[in-house]
């Protein structure tokens, strides 16, 4: 009841207490903050994923500005050896500006990252951008590029569908539930039609081995993962978490020998990605209370 209250008031919560309680989901605003994050994170014997925050940006300006920050952290990865790809969101590349300018901005990165040897991840939107996203990442594959990959929301009813468009490319993807709310007539309301369809959704990428990166921090799917990749080569799955998230959860399934990225945002654009990510969090209230009077 009071995480509810707090949930539906926060947009009038000061951003400065918004910061210090979702601090614990970003590396920082700087891009040697991110690498620091992962440093460790590979210490840990973790993989990880870097995402510069930003999205639905409006000027072509912005989109190209994302699009350096991206080769800049190819770069990075490759200056500190670090053990990372990287997640590209395609509204930050210009996708609400115009498709094609996007897709060069996208294809300039795989290009960057295809020369390193590093895989860069398409992260999925909401449900305006599913269609475009995908025919974004299949152009890719068309062009002859490798190391890409989509993610698909077992919240979208559409979703076995569109997987099924992408065995031909034999796709990597991620699976996730889902952050953006979406209504009943495209998307599962409820969280055991998300979780059953989640569950349907891995079976299906075991079953056509196709390369899935189990994105939960949810115990019964994690078992339910654990179950199914007991008799599958190891190469074609991995675990998934956000950073600052169940960290337990991602230090006992490294303790048990699993392969798990982090996923680890970082800028100066981490209101909205951080209000999402507090939303979620069932101690929302004792943290939001805990930053008010400390
Ligand atoms: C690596 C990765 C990449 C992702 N990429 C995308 C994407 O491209 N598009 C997209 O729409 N979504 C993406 N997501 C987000 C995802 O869709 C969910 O919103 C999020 O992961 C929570 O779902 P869950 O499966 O962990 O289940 P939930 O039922 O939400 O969470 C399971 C348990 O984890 C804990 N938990 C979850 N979130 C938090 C939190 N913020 N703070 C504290 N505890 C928490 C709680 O204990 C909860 O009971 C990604 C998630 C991950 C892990």
């Amino acid at each position: 009841m009071l995480n509810e209250m707090i949930t539906g008031t926060l947009q009038l919560i000061p951003k400065s207490i918004v910061y210090r309680v979702a601090r614990r989901y970003i590396a920082g605003e700087t891009l040697s903050d991110a690498v620091r994050e992962v440093k460790a994170l590979n210490a840990l014997g973790a993989t990880a994923t870097m995402d510069v925050l930003g999205e639905f940006v409006k000027t072509h300006a912005q989109a190209v500005a994302a699009t350096n920050m991206a080769l800049q952290m190819l770069d990075a990865i490759e200056e500190h050896k670090l053990t990372s790809g990287i997640s590209v969101k395609l509204t930050s590349l210009g996708l609400d500006i115009d498709e094609n300018f996007c897709y060069t901005n996208l294809r300039s990165i795989v290009k960057s990252a295809s020369a390193r040897e590093r895989f860069v991840r398409i992260d999925m939107e909401n449900s305006p951008y599913t269609s475009r996203t995908l025919e974004l990442y299949k152009r890719l594959r068309k062009d002859g590029f490798e190391n890409t990959g989509v993610v698909l929301q077992s919240r979208l009813r559409r979703s076995a569908a569109d997987l099924m468009s992408l065995v031909e490319f034999k796709a990597k993807v991620r699976i996730c539930k889902g952050i953006y709310i979406e209504p009943p007539a495209i998307a599962y309301q409820s969280s055991e039609e998300i979780r059953e369809n989640y569950k349907k959704l891995l079976i299906f990428l075991f079953e056509h081995k196709m390369h899935v990166a189990i994105a939960t921090h949810d115990d019964s799917l994690v078992a339910f993962a654990k179950d199914w990749i007991s008799s599958i080569d190891k190469s074609t799955y991995e675990f998934q978490m956000l950073l600052g998230v169940r960290e337990a959860l991602r230090d006992s399934l490294l303790k048990e020998g699993y392969k798990v990225r982090v996923y680890v945002p970082f800028g100066k654009d981490w209101y909205g990605y951080s209000m999402r990510r507090l939303k979620e969090n069932p101690e929302i209230a004792a943290y939001v209370f805990k930053a008010m009077f400390s």
